[in-house]
Order: structure tokens, then C-alpha cells, then sequence
């Protein structure tokens, strides 16, 4: 069966349930010292081709992610909406920062950062799920 594309921007997962996910990523990751606001956006709101962003001030460890609402996922990656994905994703990025956070993200080291953030989120997905 293939999926149903939604026109309202409720997504299946409550602002809650972000939040218990995102403490739960801050848990195991160990990122828990940082205030981290974590909300639904539609896809207009974040730059072409993306799926999720995270904003952090880092003198401050706080940081806003923001994710995609199913209804405006475009599974540009083939990859099936997964809140959790996009989440540990943002999150990992957390600890990159410090060593690298680009200008711009299209340089080769950028696309291979991205890259490795990408797989270990997707792994670590799997993982939980015991896959
Ligand atoms: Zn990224």
C-alpha cells in the first residue's frame, strides 16, 4: 500500500511525543545538558531539499530543531516520514558542531559530514528497532 499523502498539517506524532522522543535521543546520546526546543514546521519553512534543521547557540547549549510535517515530507531520499530519523539527525549534529559547522554545506566535507551524520542516525533508528 502506498502512502496516503495528508493536506492538514496534524502530524501522527503529538508536540509530546516530540518532546518524550527528543528526551529519550538527548538521553542516549548523552545531550542532556542542553535546552533544546523541538517542534513541527511545514515544509516552506525550512530550506529547499531539507527536512529538519537545528539552530543551537553553543556558549549557551540551547538549540531549536524543527521538523517536517509528514503531510509536507517529500521523501526527496526515498526514504520512508520517520520523526525519529529527522530528530536523531539534528540531534548528532549537536556534537558536530563544535568541530564542524560549514557556511556551506555543499562543499565535499560538508556532504561527507552530512553523509556520516545521515547513516549513523539511520543505524541508530534500526538499532531501536532491532533491525
Ligand atoms: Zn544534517
Amino acid at each position: 500500500m502506498g502512502r496516503t499523502k495528508k493536506t492538514d498539517v496534524t502530524p501522527e506524532v503529538t508536540d509530546d511525543r516530540l518532546n518524550d522522543l527528543c528526551l529519550e535521543w538527548q538521553t542516549r546520546l548523552r545531550l542532556l545538558d542542553w535546552a533544546i526546543v523541538v517542534r513541527f514546521v511545514r515544509g516552506h519553512e525550512l530550506d529547499p531539499g531539507t527536512v529538519g534543521d537545528c539552530s543551537p547557540t553553543m556558549t549557551l547549549k540551547r538549540a531549536t530543531i524543527r521538523i517536517v510535517t509528514e503531510g509536507d515530507y517529500s521523501g526527496g531520499n526515498e526514504e520512508p516520514y520517520s520523526v525519529e530519523n529527522i530528530l536523531i539527525h539534528e540531534l548528532i549534529h549537536l556534537h558536530v558542531f563544535p568541530f564542524y559547522d560549514p557556511h556551506d554545506w555543499n562543499t565535499p566535507q560538508g556532504i561527507a559530514a552530512e553523509q556520516a551524520i545521515d547513516l549513523i542516525a539511520g543505524a541508530l533508528v534500526k538499532a531501536k528497532r532491532g533491525q
